[in-house]
């Protein structure tokens, strides 16, 4: 039937790619409000945002023309792949290759927050001091708004990830040792199509879980005791981040208190997320409603965190915070309460900040009842 290949043709045209000219364009409107020629990253995720090319050992030099990418043999294959930009294949050190084209210009960007010492020592030589200028979050501020391509990514990586956590649950109960389960999950992931876990995963039995950063070890998950889960999947190099809390059977006092009372934290945090609204304000009304409730001092950290290439981004949900949320910018909200010796309930969630409001990416449930298994 002829109509049927019109109308997946048309679905194909549909499909979004990344807009690594429009990226670049916003950069170099940036760099010439700073007077800065060239601009050199060395930071290997700010090239994959930029040219879709995520090999290591690679620099990319932004100039007022076609671009330049200084990679090796290693990567001739996906370099194939990218286009719009000026190929330097080197054979020797990466500085050397880098020398002469930034020599042709008088006013050259670093950025100062990833490149080393000893190497800005190296470019300074040869290139004198007066032309190198230090310049920091260049990249980072146009990461923290995510495009559609982007925001399909993250949705890919959390649809793969919460599969992933019902696949694991089919298999693993009380008897499992931590790291087996993490584990299964992490296989789960990788055939569900990710291309791994965008973290090392965390699952803390029993009382573990009233540690944020534990790894995982051979303690067993056991029948009336938590399950403390926090694991990500990466899909196209974008990172997807969520945690659970189960109880195998019933809740050790008084876990299931804090249970209620951190799901109503993340709740009240989620609604309030809209553009313009600060970063500290969301963190104080998940922190407000935690205290209120008694476990103030037990929720160590801050709310959330912005996602990308990178697990932890900007903009913070943290008190500390200064930044201001924007619509296209992606968060995680995870308001947690820790009691050593009992356990810890974490609930983690990712938000897409949108024109008028909010849209949760997750969709896999978080009720205590679903939590109880
Ligand atoms: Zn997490
Ligand atoms: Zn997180």
């Amino acid at each position: 039937m002829p109509r049927e290949p019109a109308k997946s043709k048309k679905k194909s045209s549909h499909s979004v790619a990344p807009s690594f000219k429009a990226r670049l364009a916003k950069l170099r409107a940036a760099l010439r409000n700073r007077s800065i020629e060239a601009l050199l990253i060395t930071n290997p995720n700010d090239i994959h945002y930029l040219t879709g090319f995520h090999g290591d050992d690679s620099w990319f030099i932004v100039t007022p023309r076609r671009p330049i990418l200084i990679s090796d043999f290693r990567f001739q294959e996906e370099l194939d792949e990218i286009t719009g930009v000026r190929l330097l294949l080197r054979a020797g050190a990466i500085q050397d290759a880098a020398i002469d084209p930034l020599s042709r210009y008088d006013s050259v960007g670093v950025q100062a927050e990833y490149l080393t010492v000893a190497t800005r020592k190296t470019l300074a030589r040869f290139l004198g001091a007066r032309r190198l200028k230090d310049t920091t979050g260049l990249v980072n501020a146009l990461r923290v708004i995510k495009d559609e391509f982007e925001i399909k990514q993250i949705k890919k990586a959390v649809r793969i990830q919460e599969r992933a956590l019902l696949a694991m649950l089919d298999r693993v109960g009380p008897g499992d040792a931590e790291r087996d389960i993490a584990a299964e999950l992490e296989h789960q992931m990788k055939s569900l199509g990710a291309e791994g876990p965008s973290f090392d995963s965390i699952v803390a039995a029993r009382t573990n879980g009233s540690k944020p950063h534990y790894r995982p070890s051979k303690t067993k998950a056991a029948n009336n005791q938590p399950l403390l889960i926090d694991w990500g999947a990466k899909v196209g190099g974008y990172c997807s981040d969520m945690t659970r809390t189960l109880s195998f059977g019933r809740w050790p006092n008084p876990l299931a208190e804090v249970y209620t009372i951190v799901l109503d934290a993340q709740q009240a945090a989620i609604d309030a997320i809209a553009p313009g609204v600060c970063c500290a304000a969301v963190d104080a009304v998940a922190r407000d409603l935690i205290t209120k409730a008694g476990y103030g001092n037990e929720f160590g950290h801050g709310l959330g965190h912005g996602i990308g290439l990178d697990i932890h981004e900007n903009p913070r949900l943290s008190r500390y915070s200064n930044d201001v949320l924007q619509p296209g910018m992606v968060v995680t909200v995870e308001p947690g309460v820790y009691l050593p010796g009992v356990g810890g309930v974490r609930i983690e969630d990712d938000i897409l900040v949108t024109d008028r409001g909010h849209r949760k990416l997750c969709s896999l449930p978080n009720t205590i009842q679903w939590s109880t298994r």
